[in-house]
C-alpha cells in the first residue's frame, strides 16, 4: 500500500479548485486503478447540498475518468479480503462485473430556438438565471431568447441592455433576438450579426411589437440581412402571406410555433415549390389538444397560438418530414397569474420539452435522428449557431416518471404536462467541458453562459482540467457524428440548390444509439499493474526473452513459467486494444508470411488482425499457388517465404509436416494445425480464456465434448493442461475417444480423467465445458450418428443444470452442438474466446521476434 498526499481537509468552501484539481489529475494520469468512496455515518447524502461535496466530486470523476468505483462498505471489505488473500487485484469477469441495467446514452447539447426569458422586465416571472437553469434541467446547452421584454428589444440602447443581464445571469449558451416595431426597419439591421435573428410579431399574443402594417411587415423582410434568419409569430392567413412576401424577395422564412392544420400544410406546399420557408412546432402542440383543456384548467390552458383540435395535432405527427426545428416557446407566467380572471398566454416548457419527445421515441411515434434533426441539427443550421467544444447530454431512455407539478427550476412553478407519465428522463449535461447538471441539480453560475455570437470573436472558454474526460469516454458519441455535419455561419446554407431542406440527417445516426453497458468499459480490466511492467520495463526489470527466435511448434515446449509470460503479454496487448491505445510501433517493418495448406479462414484473419495490429504487413501463400501445383516441395516452400519473412506461420493438413518444415526455416516458424496432430496457438488461447474469464485454472474440472478422437484442438488442450492442477472429463461417443497416447501422457502427469458418453452425466461439476463440433461423416452408421449425437448437443435445458459461474468454450465454427439460445447467456465465452486468440496471437509474434 503506497500512501498519497490528500489535502481534502485544508479545502475551502468556495475556492476548492486546487485540491480538486490535485485529485483529477491523479485520476486524469491514471495513477489509481481504483476510486473506493464510502459514505459517512448519518449520510448526508439526500441533501440536496451533498452534490457539490467533496466526496460527490470525487465519485463524480472516477466515473469520468472511468476508473471502477466503489460505495458500498460491504463491497469494499469483502474485496480488501479478497485482495489480501490472492495478493493482487482480482481478476475482472466482464460478463457479470462490467453490467448494469441502465441504458445511458450520450447525444448533443439541445438547441431551443424560441424561449421567453421575462428579463428585463418581468423577473418575477423568470429571468436569465432561472431560465437557463431550467434550460439545463431539461437538457438544453443554448437558447434563443426573445425580445418581447419591458423594454422591448428593438435598438441598440435595449439590446445592450438585454446582452449585459443575459452575461451576469444566463448558465447555458444563448444568442438574443432583437425585435420587428412599426418605425425601427432602417436601423435595427445593424444588430443583425449579434443578434439571434429578427422577430416579427404578426398576430395578437403577449407583446407590444405587433405589426399590423403589411407594408412595414415587407420593409422588414427586405431590411434585414438575407443571411440572418427571421422569425415569424404568423397564424392562420398570416402564414401564407408572409410566405408569399418572403419569396417575393427571395429571402428565407423561419415560421414560429405552427399548430394547425391548414398551417403545416400550407408550409409544405410552400416546400414543395422551393420558397426557403422553415417551421418549428412546439411540445404542446403535439402532446396536448383542445381536449386536454378541461384537466389544465382555462386560465392556464390559455397559449398563442391556442391549443388546436386533435386533428391539428394529429396533422402536425402526420407531417412529422415538414417540421425542421422542435421548440419550447418557453413562456413563464406566475400559476397566480394563470388562475386569474385575465390569464396571459403562454406556457413553461423547456425543463419537459426533452422527456416528452424521448416518451415519444420510446413510443415508436418519433425516430432518434429526427429527435436529434430537430432540436439540434436544424436549430444549429437554420440559425448558424456554432457547435459547442465538448457539450453533450446523457439520458437514461428507460426511466419511466411522472411530470410533477411543479418542475424544479423555472419560477413559473407549474407546467400543463403536470401528471404525465413518460419514459426517458436527462442524467447529466455537460457545457464545455464543465458538468452543468447532474440528476435534478444545476451547478453551474449564473454567468457560466456565453453569447455564442461572440465566439468568433472570443474563443468559447472550456473547462482546461475535464478537457481529457470527453477523450476516455469509450464507445458512443453522437458528437463525432455531428461534427462531421459543421455548419457554416450562413442560414442560406441550409438550402441545397433544389430548395430543399431534407438533409442527409437521417443517414447518419443509425447505429448511434448505443447503450453505454453491457459493452465492458475497457477501464475495467483490472490488468493496468500487467501494463506497467510489461510495456514499461524499467531498469532491472530486463527479462530473458524466453521464446525469441524460437519455434512454436507444439505445447510441449512451454512451461508454466513460459505460460504466465505469455498470458501476461496477451493481456497487455488486450489492455491496449480495448483502450485504443495503438501497439502498431512494435514490430513496424516486420512481415509474416501466412503459408496455408488448409483452408482456416479464421486462423489466418486471427494471425493477420494480430501482425497488423503489432504494426507489422503479412504476405500469403496457399495450396493454390503457382509453385505448389507446379509441385514444388514443402521444404522448398518455406526456404523461400522465409527468405522474404520475419515469421512464417504454417497450417498443413499432415501430422508432422509442420516440424518438418521447420527444420528448413531459418525465421521463427509457429505450427497454425497440422492436420489431426497438434494446434499449439489454439490450445494457449483457450487455456487464456480460461484465466481471463474464471481467474484461474488451477482446482477447475474441465469436460471437453465432442469428437475427442479428431479434434487437434483437445489433443493439444489435454497436454498443456497438465501444467496446472486439473480434473478432465471425456465426454464423446465410445468410438471417438481421446487417443491412447493423450491419455497415457496425461496420467503420466498425475492428472485424473474419466470418459462418459452423455453430457448430463457431468454437466453439474464442471467448471469449463469445452464444446467440439462433431462430424457426422465421422461415424459408421447413420443410426450411430444419431444415438450419439442427440446426447452431445448443449441445450438450455442442460443449461439449466449447470454451475452458475461455469463457461462454455467452442474452438468454432460451431454446427449445432450449442443451441443459439445459449448465446444470450453471459457463460457463452465462445465468441470472447475467438477474440481472446488475437491478443495471444499478437503477444507470441511479439516474443518470437524478440520484441518483448
Ligand atoms: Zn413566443
Amino acid at each position: 500500500v503506497e500512501c498519497v498526499q490528500w489535502t481534502f481537509d485544508a479545502a475551502v468552501t468556495g475556492d476548492d479548485s486546487g485540491e480538486l484539481r490535485h485529485l483529477a489529475e491523479f485520476l486524469a494520469n491514471k495513477q489509481f486503478d481504483m476510486v473506493i468512496n464510502l459514505p459517512m455515518r448519518g449520510g448526508g447524502a439526500r441533501r440536496v447540498s451533498s452534490f457539490m461535496t467533496h466526496g460527490y466530486r470525487t465519485r463524480r470523476l472516477a466515473v469520468d475518468y472511468s476508473i471502477p468505483l466503489v460505495t458500498d462498505v460491504k463491497c469494499t471489505k469483502l474485496l480488501v479480503e479478497a485482495m489480501h488473500r490472492i495478493g493482487r487485484a482480482p481478476p475482472m469477469k466482464t460478463h457479470t462485473d462490467c453490467m448494469s441495467s441502465k441504458t445511458m446514452v450520450k447525444m448533443p447539447g439541445f438547441i431551443d430556438v424560441h424561449v421567453h426569458l421575462r428579463e428585463p422586465g418581468a423577473t418575477y416571472k423568470e429571468d436569465f438565471s432561472s431560465g437557463t437553469a431550467a434550460a439545463l434541467a431539461g437538457g438544453v446547452t443554448l437558447v434563443c431568447a426573445m425580445p418581447n421584454t419591458n423594454p422591448a428589444i428593438v435598438d441598440r440602447q435595449s439590446f445592450q441592455l438585454f446582452q449585459d443581464l443575459a452575461q451576469k445571469g444566463a448558465r447555458c449558451d444563448y444568442a438574443l433576438f432583437v425585435g420587428a416595431s412599426s418605425t425601427n426597419f432602417a436601423t435595427i439591421s445593424e444588430l443583425a450579426p449579434q443578434a439571434a435573428a429578427l422577430k416579427m410579431y404578426l398576430n395578437q399574443t403577449f407583446t407590444t411589437l405587433k405589426l399590423n402594417d403589411m407594408l412595414v411587415w415587407q420593409k422588414h423582410l427586405s431590411h434585414w440581412p438575407k443571411r440572418a434568419p427571421i422569425c415569424v409569430h404568423a397564424e392562420s392567413e398570416s402564414t401564407a402571406a408572409i410566405i408569399l412576401m418572403a419569396s417575393l424577395v427571395d429571402r428565407p422564412i423561419h415560421i414560429c410555433h405552427v399548430a394547425r392544420k391548414e398551417e403545416i400544410l400550407i408550409i409544405k406546399a410552400a416546400k414543395e415549390r422551393g420558397i426557403k420557408v422553415t417551421c418549428e412546432v412546439c411540445p404542446h402542440h403535439l402532446f396536448l389538444s383542445t381536449n386536454d383543456i378541461d384537466r389544465i384548467g382555462r386560465g392556464k390552458a390559455e397559449v398563442r397560438p391556442v391549443l388546436c383540435s386533435p386533428e391539428d395535432q394529429q396533422a402536425l405527427w402526420d407531417n412529422m418530414d415538414v417540421i425542421d426545428v422542435f421548440a419550447t416557446d418557453h413562456a413563464p407566467h406566475s400559476k397566480e397569474e394563470k388562475e386569474s380572471d385575465n390569464p396571459p398566454p403562454g406556457f413553461p416548457g423547456i425543463e419537459t420539452i426533452l422527456p416528452l419527445l424521448l416518451n415519444a421515441v420510446n413510443e415508436g411515434r418519433l425516430s432518434v435522428e429526427d429527435l436529434i434533426a430537430k432540436f439540434y441539427k436544424n436549430p444549429r443550421k437554420i440559425f448558424s449557431l456554432p457547435e459547442q467544444p465538448n457539450t453533450y447530454v446523457e439520458v437514461d431512455f428507460n426511466e419511466e416518471w411522472v411530470i410533477p407539478e411543479c418542475p424544479s427550476q423555472s419560477k413559473a412553478r407549474w407546467t400543463p404536462f403536470a401528471g404525465m407519465r413518460v419514459k426517458g428522463r436527462v442524467h447529466r449535461v455537460v457545457l464545455r467541458g464543465e458538468t452543468a447538471f447532474v440528476d435534478g441539480v444545476v451547478l453551474v453560475n449564473p454567468g457560466y453562459g456565453q453569447n455564442v455570437r461572440e465566439w468568433p470573436l472570443k474563443k468559447p472558454t472550456v473547462a482546461p482540467s475535464v478537457e481529457k474526460i470527453n477523450t476516455s469516454l469509450d464507445g458512443l458519441d453522437l458528437l463525432s457524428i455531428t461534427k462531421s455535419l459543421d455548419t457554416t455561419r450562413q442560414a442560406a446554407d441550409y438550402w441545397d440548390t433544389d430548395g430543399h431542406t431534407n438533409d442527409s440527417a437521417a443517414n447518419l445516426a443509425d447505429a448511434q444509439m448505443r447503450p453505454y453497458s453491457p459493452m465492458p468499459r475497457t477501464r475495467c480490466d483490472s490488468m493496468s499493474n500487467y501494463i506497467k511492467e510489461a510495456m514499461a520495463p524499467g531498469p532491472g526489470a530486463v527479462k530473458e526473452k524466453i521464446i525469441a527466435g524460437k519455434h512454436v511448434l507444439s505445447v510441449d515446449m512451454f512451461s508454466k513459467e513460459h505460460l504466465n509470460e505469455i498470458f501476461n503479454v496477451a493481456t497487455t496487448m488486450r489492455g491496449r486494444v480495448q483502450k485504443d491505445r495503438p501497439l502498431d510501433d512494435l514490430l513496424r517493418g516486420k512481415v509474416m508470411a501466412s503459408v496455408f495448406y488448409e483452408v482456416s479462414t479464421r486462423t489466418c484473419c486471427s494471425f493477420a488482425a494480430a501482425m497488423q495490429r503489432l504494426g507489422g504487413r503479412v504476405i500469403y501463400m496457399d495450396e493454390t499457388s503457382s509453385s505448389v501445383k507446379k509441385g514444388e516441395t514443402l521444404e522448398d516452400s518455406i526456404q523461400v517465404m522465409s527468405g522474404y519473412a520475419d515469421v512464417v506461420v504454417l497450417r498443413h493438413p499432415e501430422p508432422g509436416a509442420v516440424a518438418r518444415a521447420a527444420h528448413h526455416c531459418r525465421k521463427p516458424l509457429i505450427n497454425a494445425g497440422d492436420g489431426v496432430g497438434e494446434h499449439p496457438t489454439q490450445a494457449l488461447l483457450d487455456i487464456f480464456t480460461i484465466r481471463e474469464e474464471i481467474g484461474t485454472v488451477n482446482g477447475l474440472t474441465i469436460a471437453m465434448v465432442g469428437d475427442l478422437k479428431h479434434g487437434r484442438t483437445v489433443h493439444s488442450l489435454a497436454r498443456l493442461l497438465t501444467l496446472y492442477n486439473v480434473h478432465l472429463y471425456y465426454v464423446c461417443p465410445d468410438n471417438l475417444g481421446m487417443p491412447k497416447d493423450v491419455i497415457q501422457f496425461v496420467k503420466s502427469k498425475g492428472i485424473q480423467q474419466w470418459s462418459c458418453t452423455a453430457l448430463e452425466e457431468i454437466i453439474d461439476k464442471v467448471d469449463v465445458l469445452y464444446m467440439t463440433r462433431i462430424q457426422r461423416e465421422r461415424f459408421a452408421s447413420e443410426e450411430e450418428y444419431k444415438a450419439s449425437c442427440g446426447r452431445l448437443v448443449l441445450t438450455p435445458q442442460i443449461m439449466t443444470r449447470a454451475k452458475r459461474r461455469m463457461i462454455v468454450m467452442h474452438p468454432l465454427p460451431r454446427v449445432f452442438e450449442i443451441s443459439k439460445e445459449i448465446d444470450i447467456d453471459p457463460r457463452a465465452a465462445y465468441f470472447r474466446q475467438a477474440e481472446y486468440g488475437m491478443y495471444v496471437r499478437m503477444a507470441l509474434l511479439a516474443m518470437v521476434l524478440g520484441k518483448c
